[in-house]
């Protein structure tokens, strides 16, 4: 099965990413990870890409759809995977639409006042990429990741300036991927609990 989650940035789609991996046996795909790993090497396109990401605009299409091209390759993906944070543009899905068939995207769909608060909590561990939140997720030693004991920190693209215009560039730009997926989407209401959310996927997804 290939999926989409779609949700505004700090939705939940990472969280529920995993879920929905570990219970049909496909790999989540998160392209803020890939990113991530590419700007951790220190390289002149991580360097480039982290000029995007700090300042909470999107990573150019070319960019991303390449990096995604290179992952979608792996071994790992030929039963299907769970796409998290891509497509984020009109552009980018119609790259998908041309590449591969989508069964069904989830939408997660969470209010901008919560996603501010939710995002002013978020933690993340710079080792192994699991994430935390202060209320919601807590470590189980406050700012240690609970995995590989690595220090927790809050992404750059967390900060609370940033946050508010990495909604706008959601509403502007990835929101009228809604009206592209209409015919295959599920939406789900993101401000319940995280099982419960998960749940109803899963079951919305057998359907
Ligand atoms: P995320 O972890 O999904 O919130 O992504 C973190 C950052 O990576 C975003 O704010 C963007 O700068 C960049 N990014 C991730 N996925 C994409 C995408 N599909 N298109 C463009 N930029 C992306």
């Amino acid at each position: 099965m290939k999926l989409i989650l779609l949700g505004a940035p700090g939705a939940g789609k990472g969280t529920q990413a995993a879920r929905i991996s570990a219970a049909l046996g496909i790999p989540a795909i998160s392209t803020g990870d890939i990113i991530r790993s590419a700007i951790k090497t220190g390289s002149p396109l991580g360097l480039e890409l982290k000029s995007y990401t700090d300042k909470g605009a999107l990573v150019p299409d070319e960019l991303v759809v390449a990096l995604l091209q290179d992952r979608l390759k792996d071994a790992d993906c030929e039963n299907g995977y769970i796409l998290d944070g891509f497509p984020r543009t009109i552009e980018q899905a119609k790259f998908l639409d041309r590449a591969v068939h989508i069964d069904r995207v989830v939408n997660i769909v969470v209010e901008d006042e919560v996603i501010v608060r939710r995002m002013g909590g978020r933690r993340f561990c710079p080792t192994c990429h699991a994430t935390f939140h202060t209320v919601y997720s807590k470590p189980q030693v406050e700012g240690i990741c609970d995995h590989c004991k690595a220090p927790l920190t809050i992404r750059d693209d967390d900060k609370p300036e940033t946050v508010l215009h990495r909604l706008k560039v959601y509403h502007d730009q990835t929101e009228p991927l809604e009206a592209h997926y209409a015919d295959i989407m599920l939406s789900v209401d993101g401000t319940r609990d995280v099982e419960v959310i998960a749940s109803e996927i899963l079951e919305g997804l057998k359907a």
